[in-house]
């Protein structure tokens, strides 16, 4: 009988639904992985509102998930049934510049697993076995799922050159956050402060490494930044929000010489900053985003990490509308949502 494939996809802003496709033979290089846990990223919701920049619906979702390796193309010789893996959901050409320079997640024609129509809210999904890694025997499959946005730290807390004494502020703690909060922490910082307005969201960043939380809706925001950072200011600040408002703040609470890394993805594609303070503090600012051999790191350090902390909920991927519902209810204050399959999962 014919193999069939069940996928979740955002048809209009706000509505999910399922297509089902037969499962089509594996090329030389492919692996054929079935999904055991699969979570929603902030950028699949940009996706469900219909305002993701680069993707038009309908669209499948889903690229942070893990699985167990079900099939195997010819060439394949690292990866056999059965073994547990999570994936790099990157797609590149291998041939440009860039990619021949090492520096692939700048390739000229990157592109995504799910905007290539394979997301990750399905029963199976093939990649290319390049871009499988093993999970570690310890690593549950809902950890497995959360290793990307954790590769996505990663990068972020790499590129900003964090070194033993620092100082750092990160604004924003949804997941990314969070993960760049335990990032810095395993990078030996012991003192990071975290500003959100949502206090759950800052007893996760306490609980992944945070030192210090102050919630922008209670506390005087510029006082408790000056009693961390001192009148100086702080050696680096993460921007894991996407607005103006926290993009200033993030280069207004640095030192002299001090560096502001951009993580959140803005929804406006130009804002306006404080031009003065940045060339007369010598500020710098980048963006990171994506990965870029950062999935090695992000695994080994899964292993210390209590990453199934950050699931509020889970649904069976036949639930996948009330779960994107679920994603955006602030009320609920979700965290991290993960579709499992199997039908019988009560929130
Ligand atoms: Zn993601
Ligand atoms: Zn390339």
């Amino acid at each position: 009988m014919e193999q069939i494939n069940r996928l979740g996809r955002v048809v209009s802003p706000g509505v999910v639904d399922y297509i089902e496709r037969p499962v089509a033979a594996l090329s030389a290089t492919q692996v054929r992985i079935a999904v055991k846990a699969s979570a929603i990223c902030g950028s699949d919701l940009h996706i469900f509102k219909g305002m993701h920049p680069f993707c038009k619906l309908p669209a499948t979702v889903g690229h942070e998930f893990s699985g167990v390796v079900t099939e195997v193309g010819s060439s394949v010789s690292r990866w056999k049934i059965g073994d547990r893996v999570t994936v790099e959901p990157c797609i590149t050409c291998g041939v440009c510049e860039e990619c021949r320079s090492g520096s692939y997640s700048y390739c000229e024609h990157i592109t995504f697993l799910y905007r290539n129509g394979d997301g990750a809210m399905a029963d199976h999904v093939v990649a290319e076995g390049d871009h499988v890694f093993a999970l570690p025997d310890t690593l549950s499959f809902e950890a497995g799922a959360l290793i990307e946005p954790l590769a996505v730290a990663t990068h972020a807390v790499r590129r900003a050159d964090i070194a033993l004494g620092h100082s750092v502020v990160i604004v924003g703690a949804g997941a990314i956050g969070v993960l760049v909060a335990a990032m810095c922490r395993h990078s030996g910082v012991n003192r990071i402060a975290v500003v959100d307005t949502v206090d759950t969201r800052l007893d996760m960043a306490r609980a992944f490494g945070a030192s210090h939380t102050i919630n922008a809706m209670l506390d005087d925001v510029e006082q408790k930044i000056r009693e961390f950072g001192g009148s100086a200011g702080v050696d680096r600040t993460f921007e894991c929000v996407g607005r103006q408002e926290t993009f200033v703040q993030a280069m207004m609470w640095l030192r002299k010489g001090g560096l502001a890394t951009m993580v959140g993805i803005f929804e406006q594609t130009e804002i306006s900053i404080p031009v003065t303070r940045f060339v007369s503090h010598e500020i710098h600012v980048q963006g990171a985003q994506g990965y870029c051999w950062d999935f090695p790191i992000a695994i080994d350090v899964a292993k210390e990490l209590d990453l199934e902390r950050l699931v509020t909920h889970t649904f069976p991927m036949d639930r996948l509308q009330e779960a994107f519902d679920m994603a955006l209810d602030r009320s609920k204050a979700p965290m991290k949502i993960l579709l499992v399959p199997g039908t019988n999962i009560d929130n």
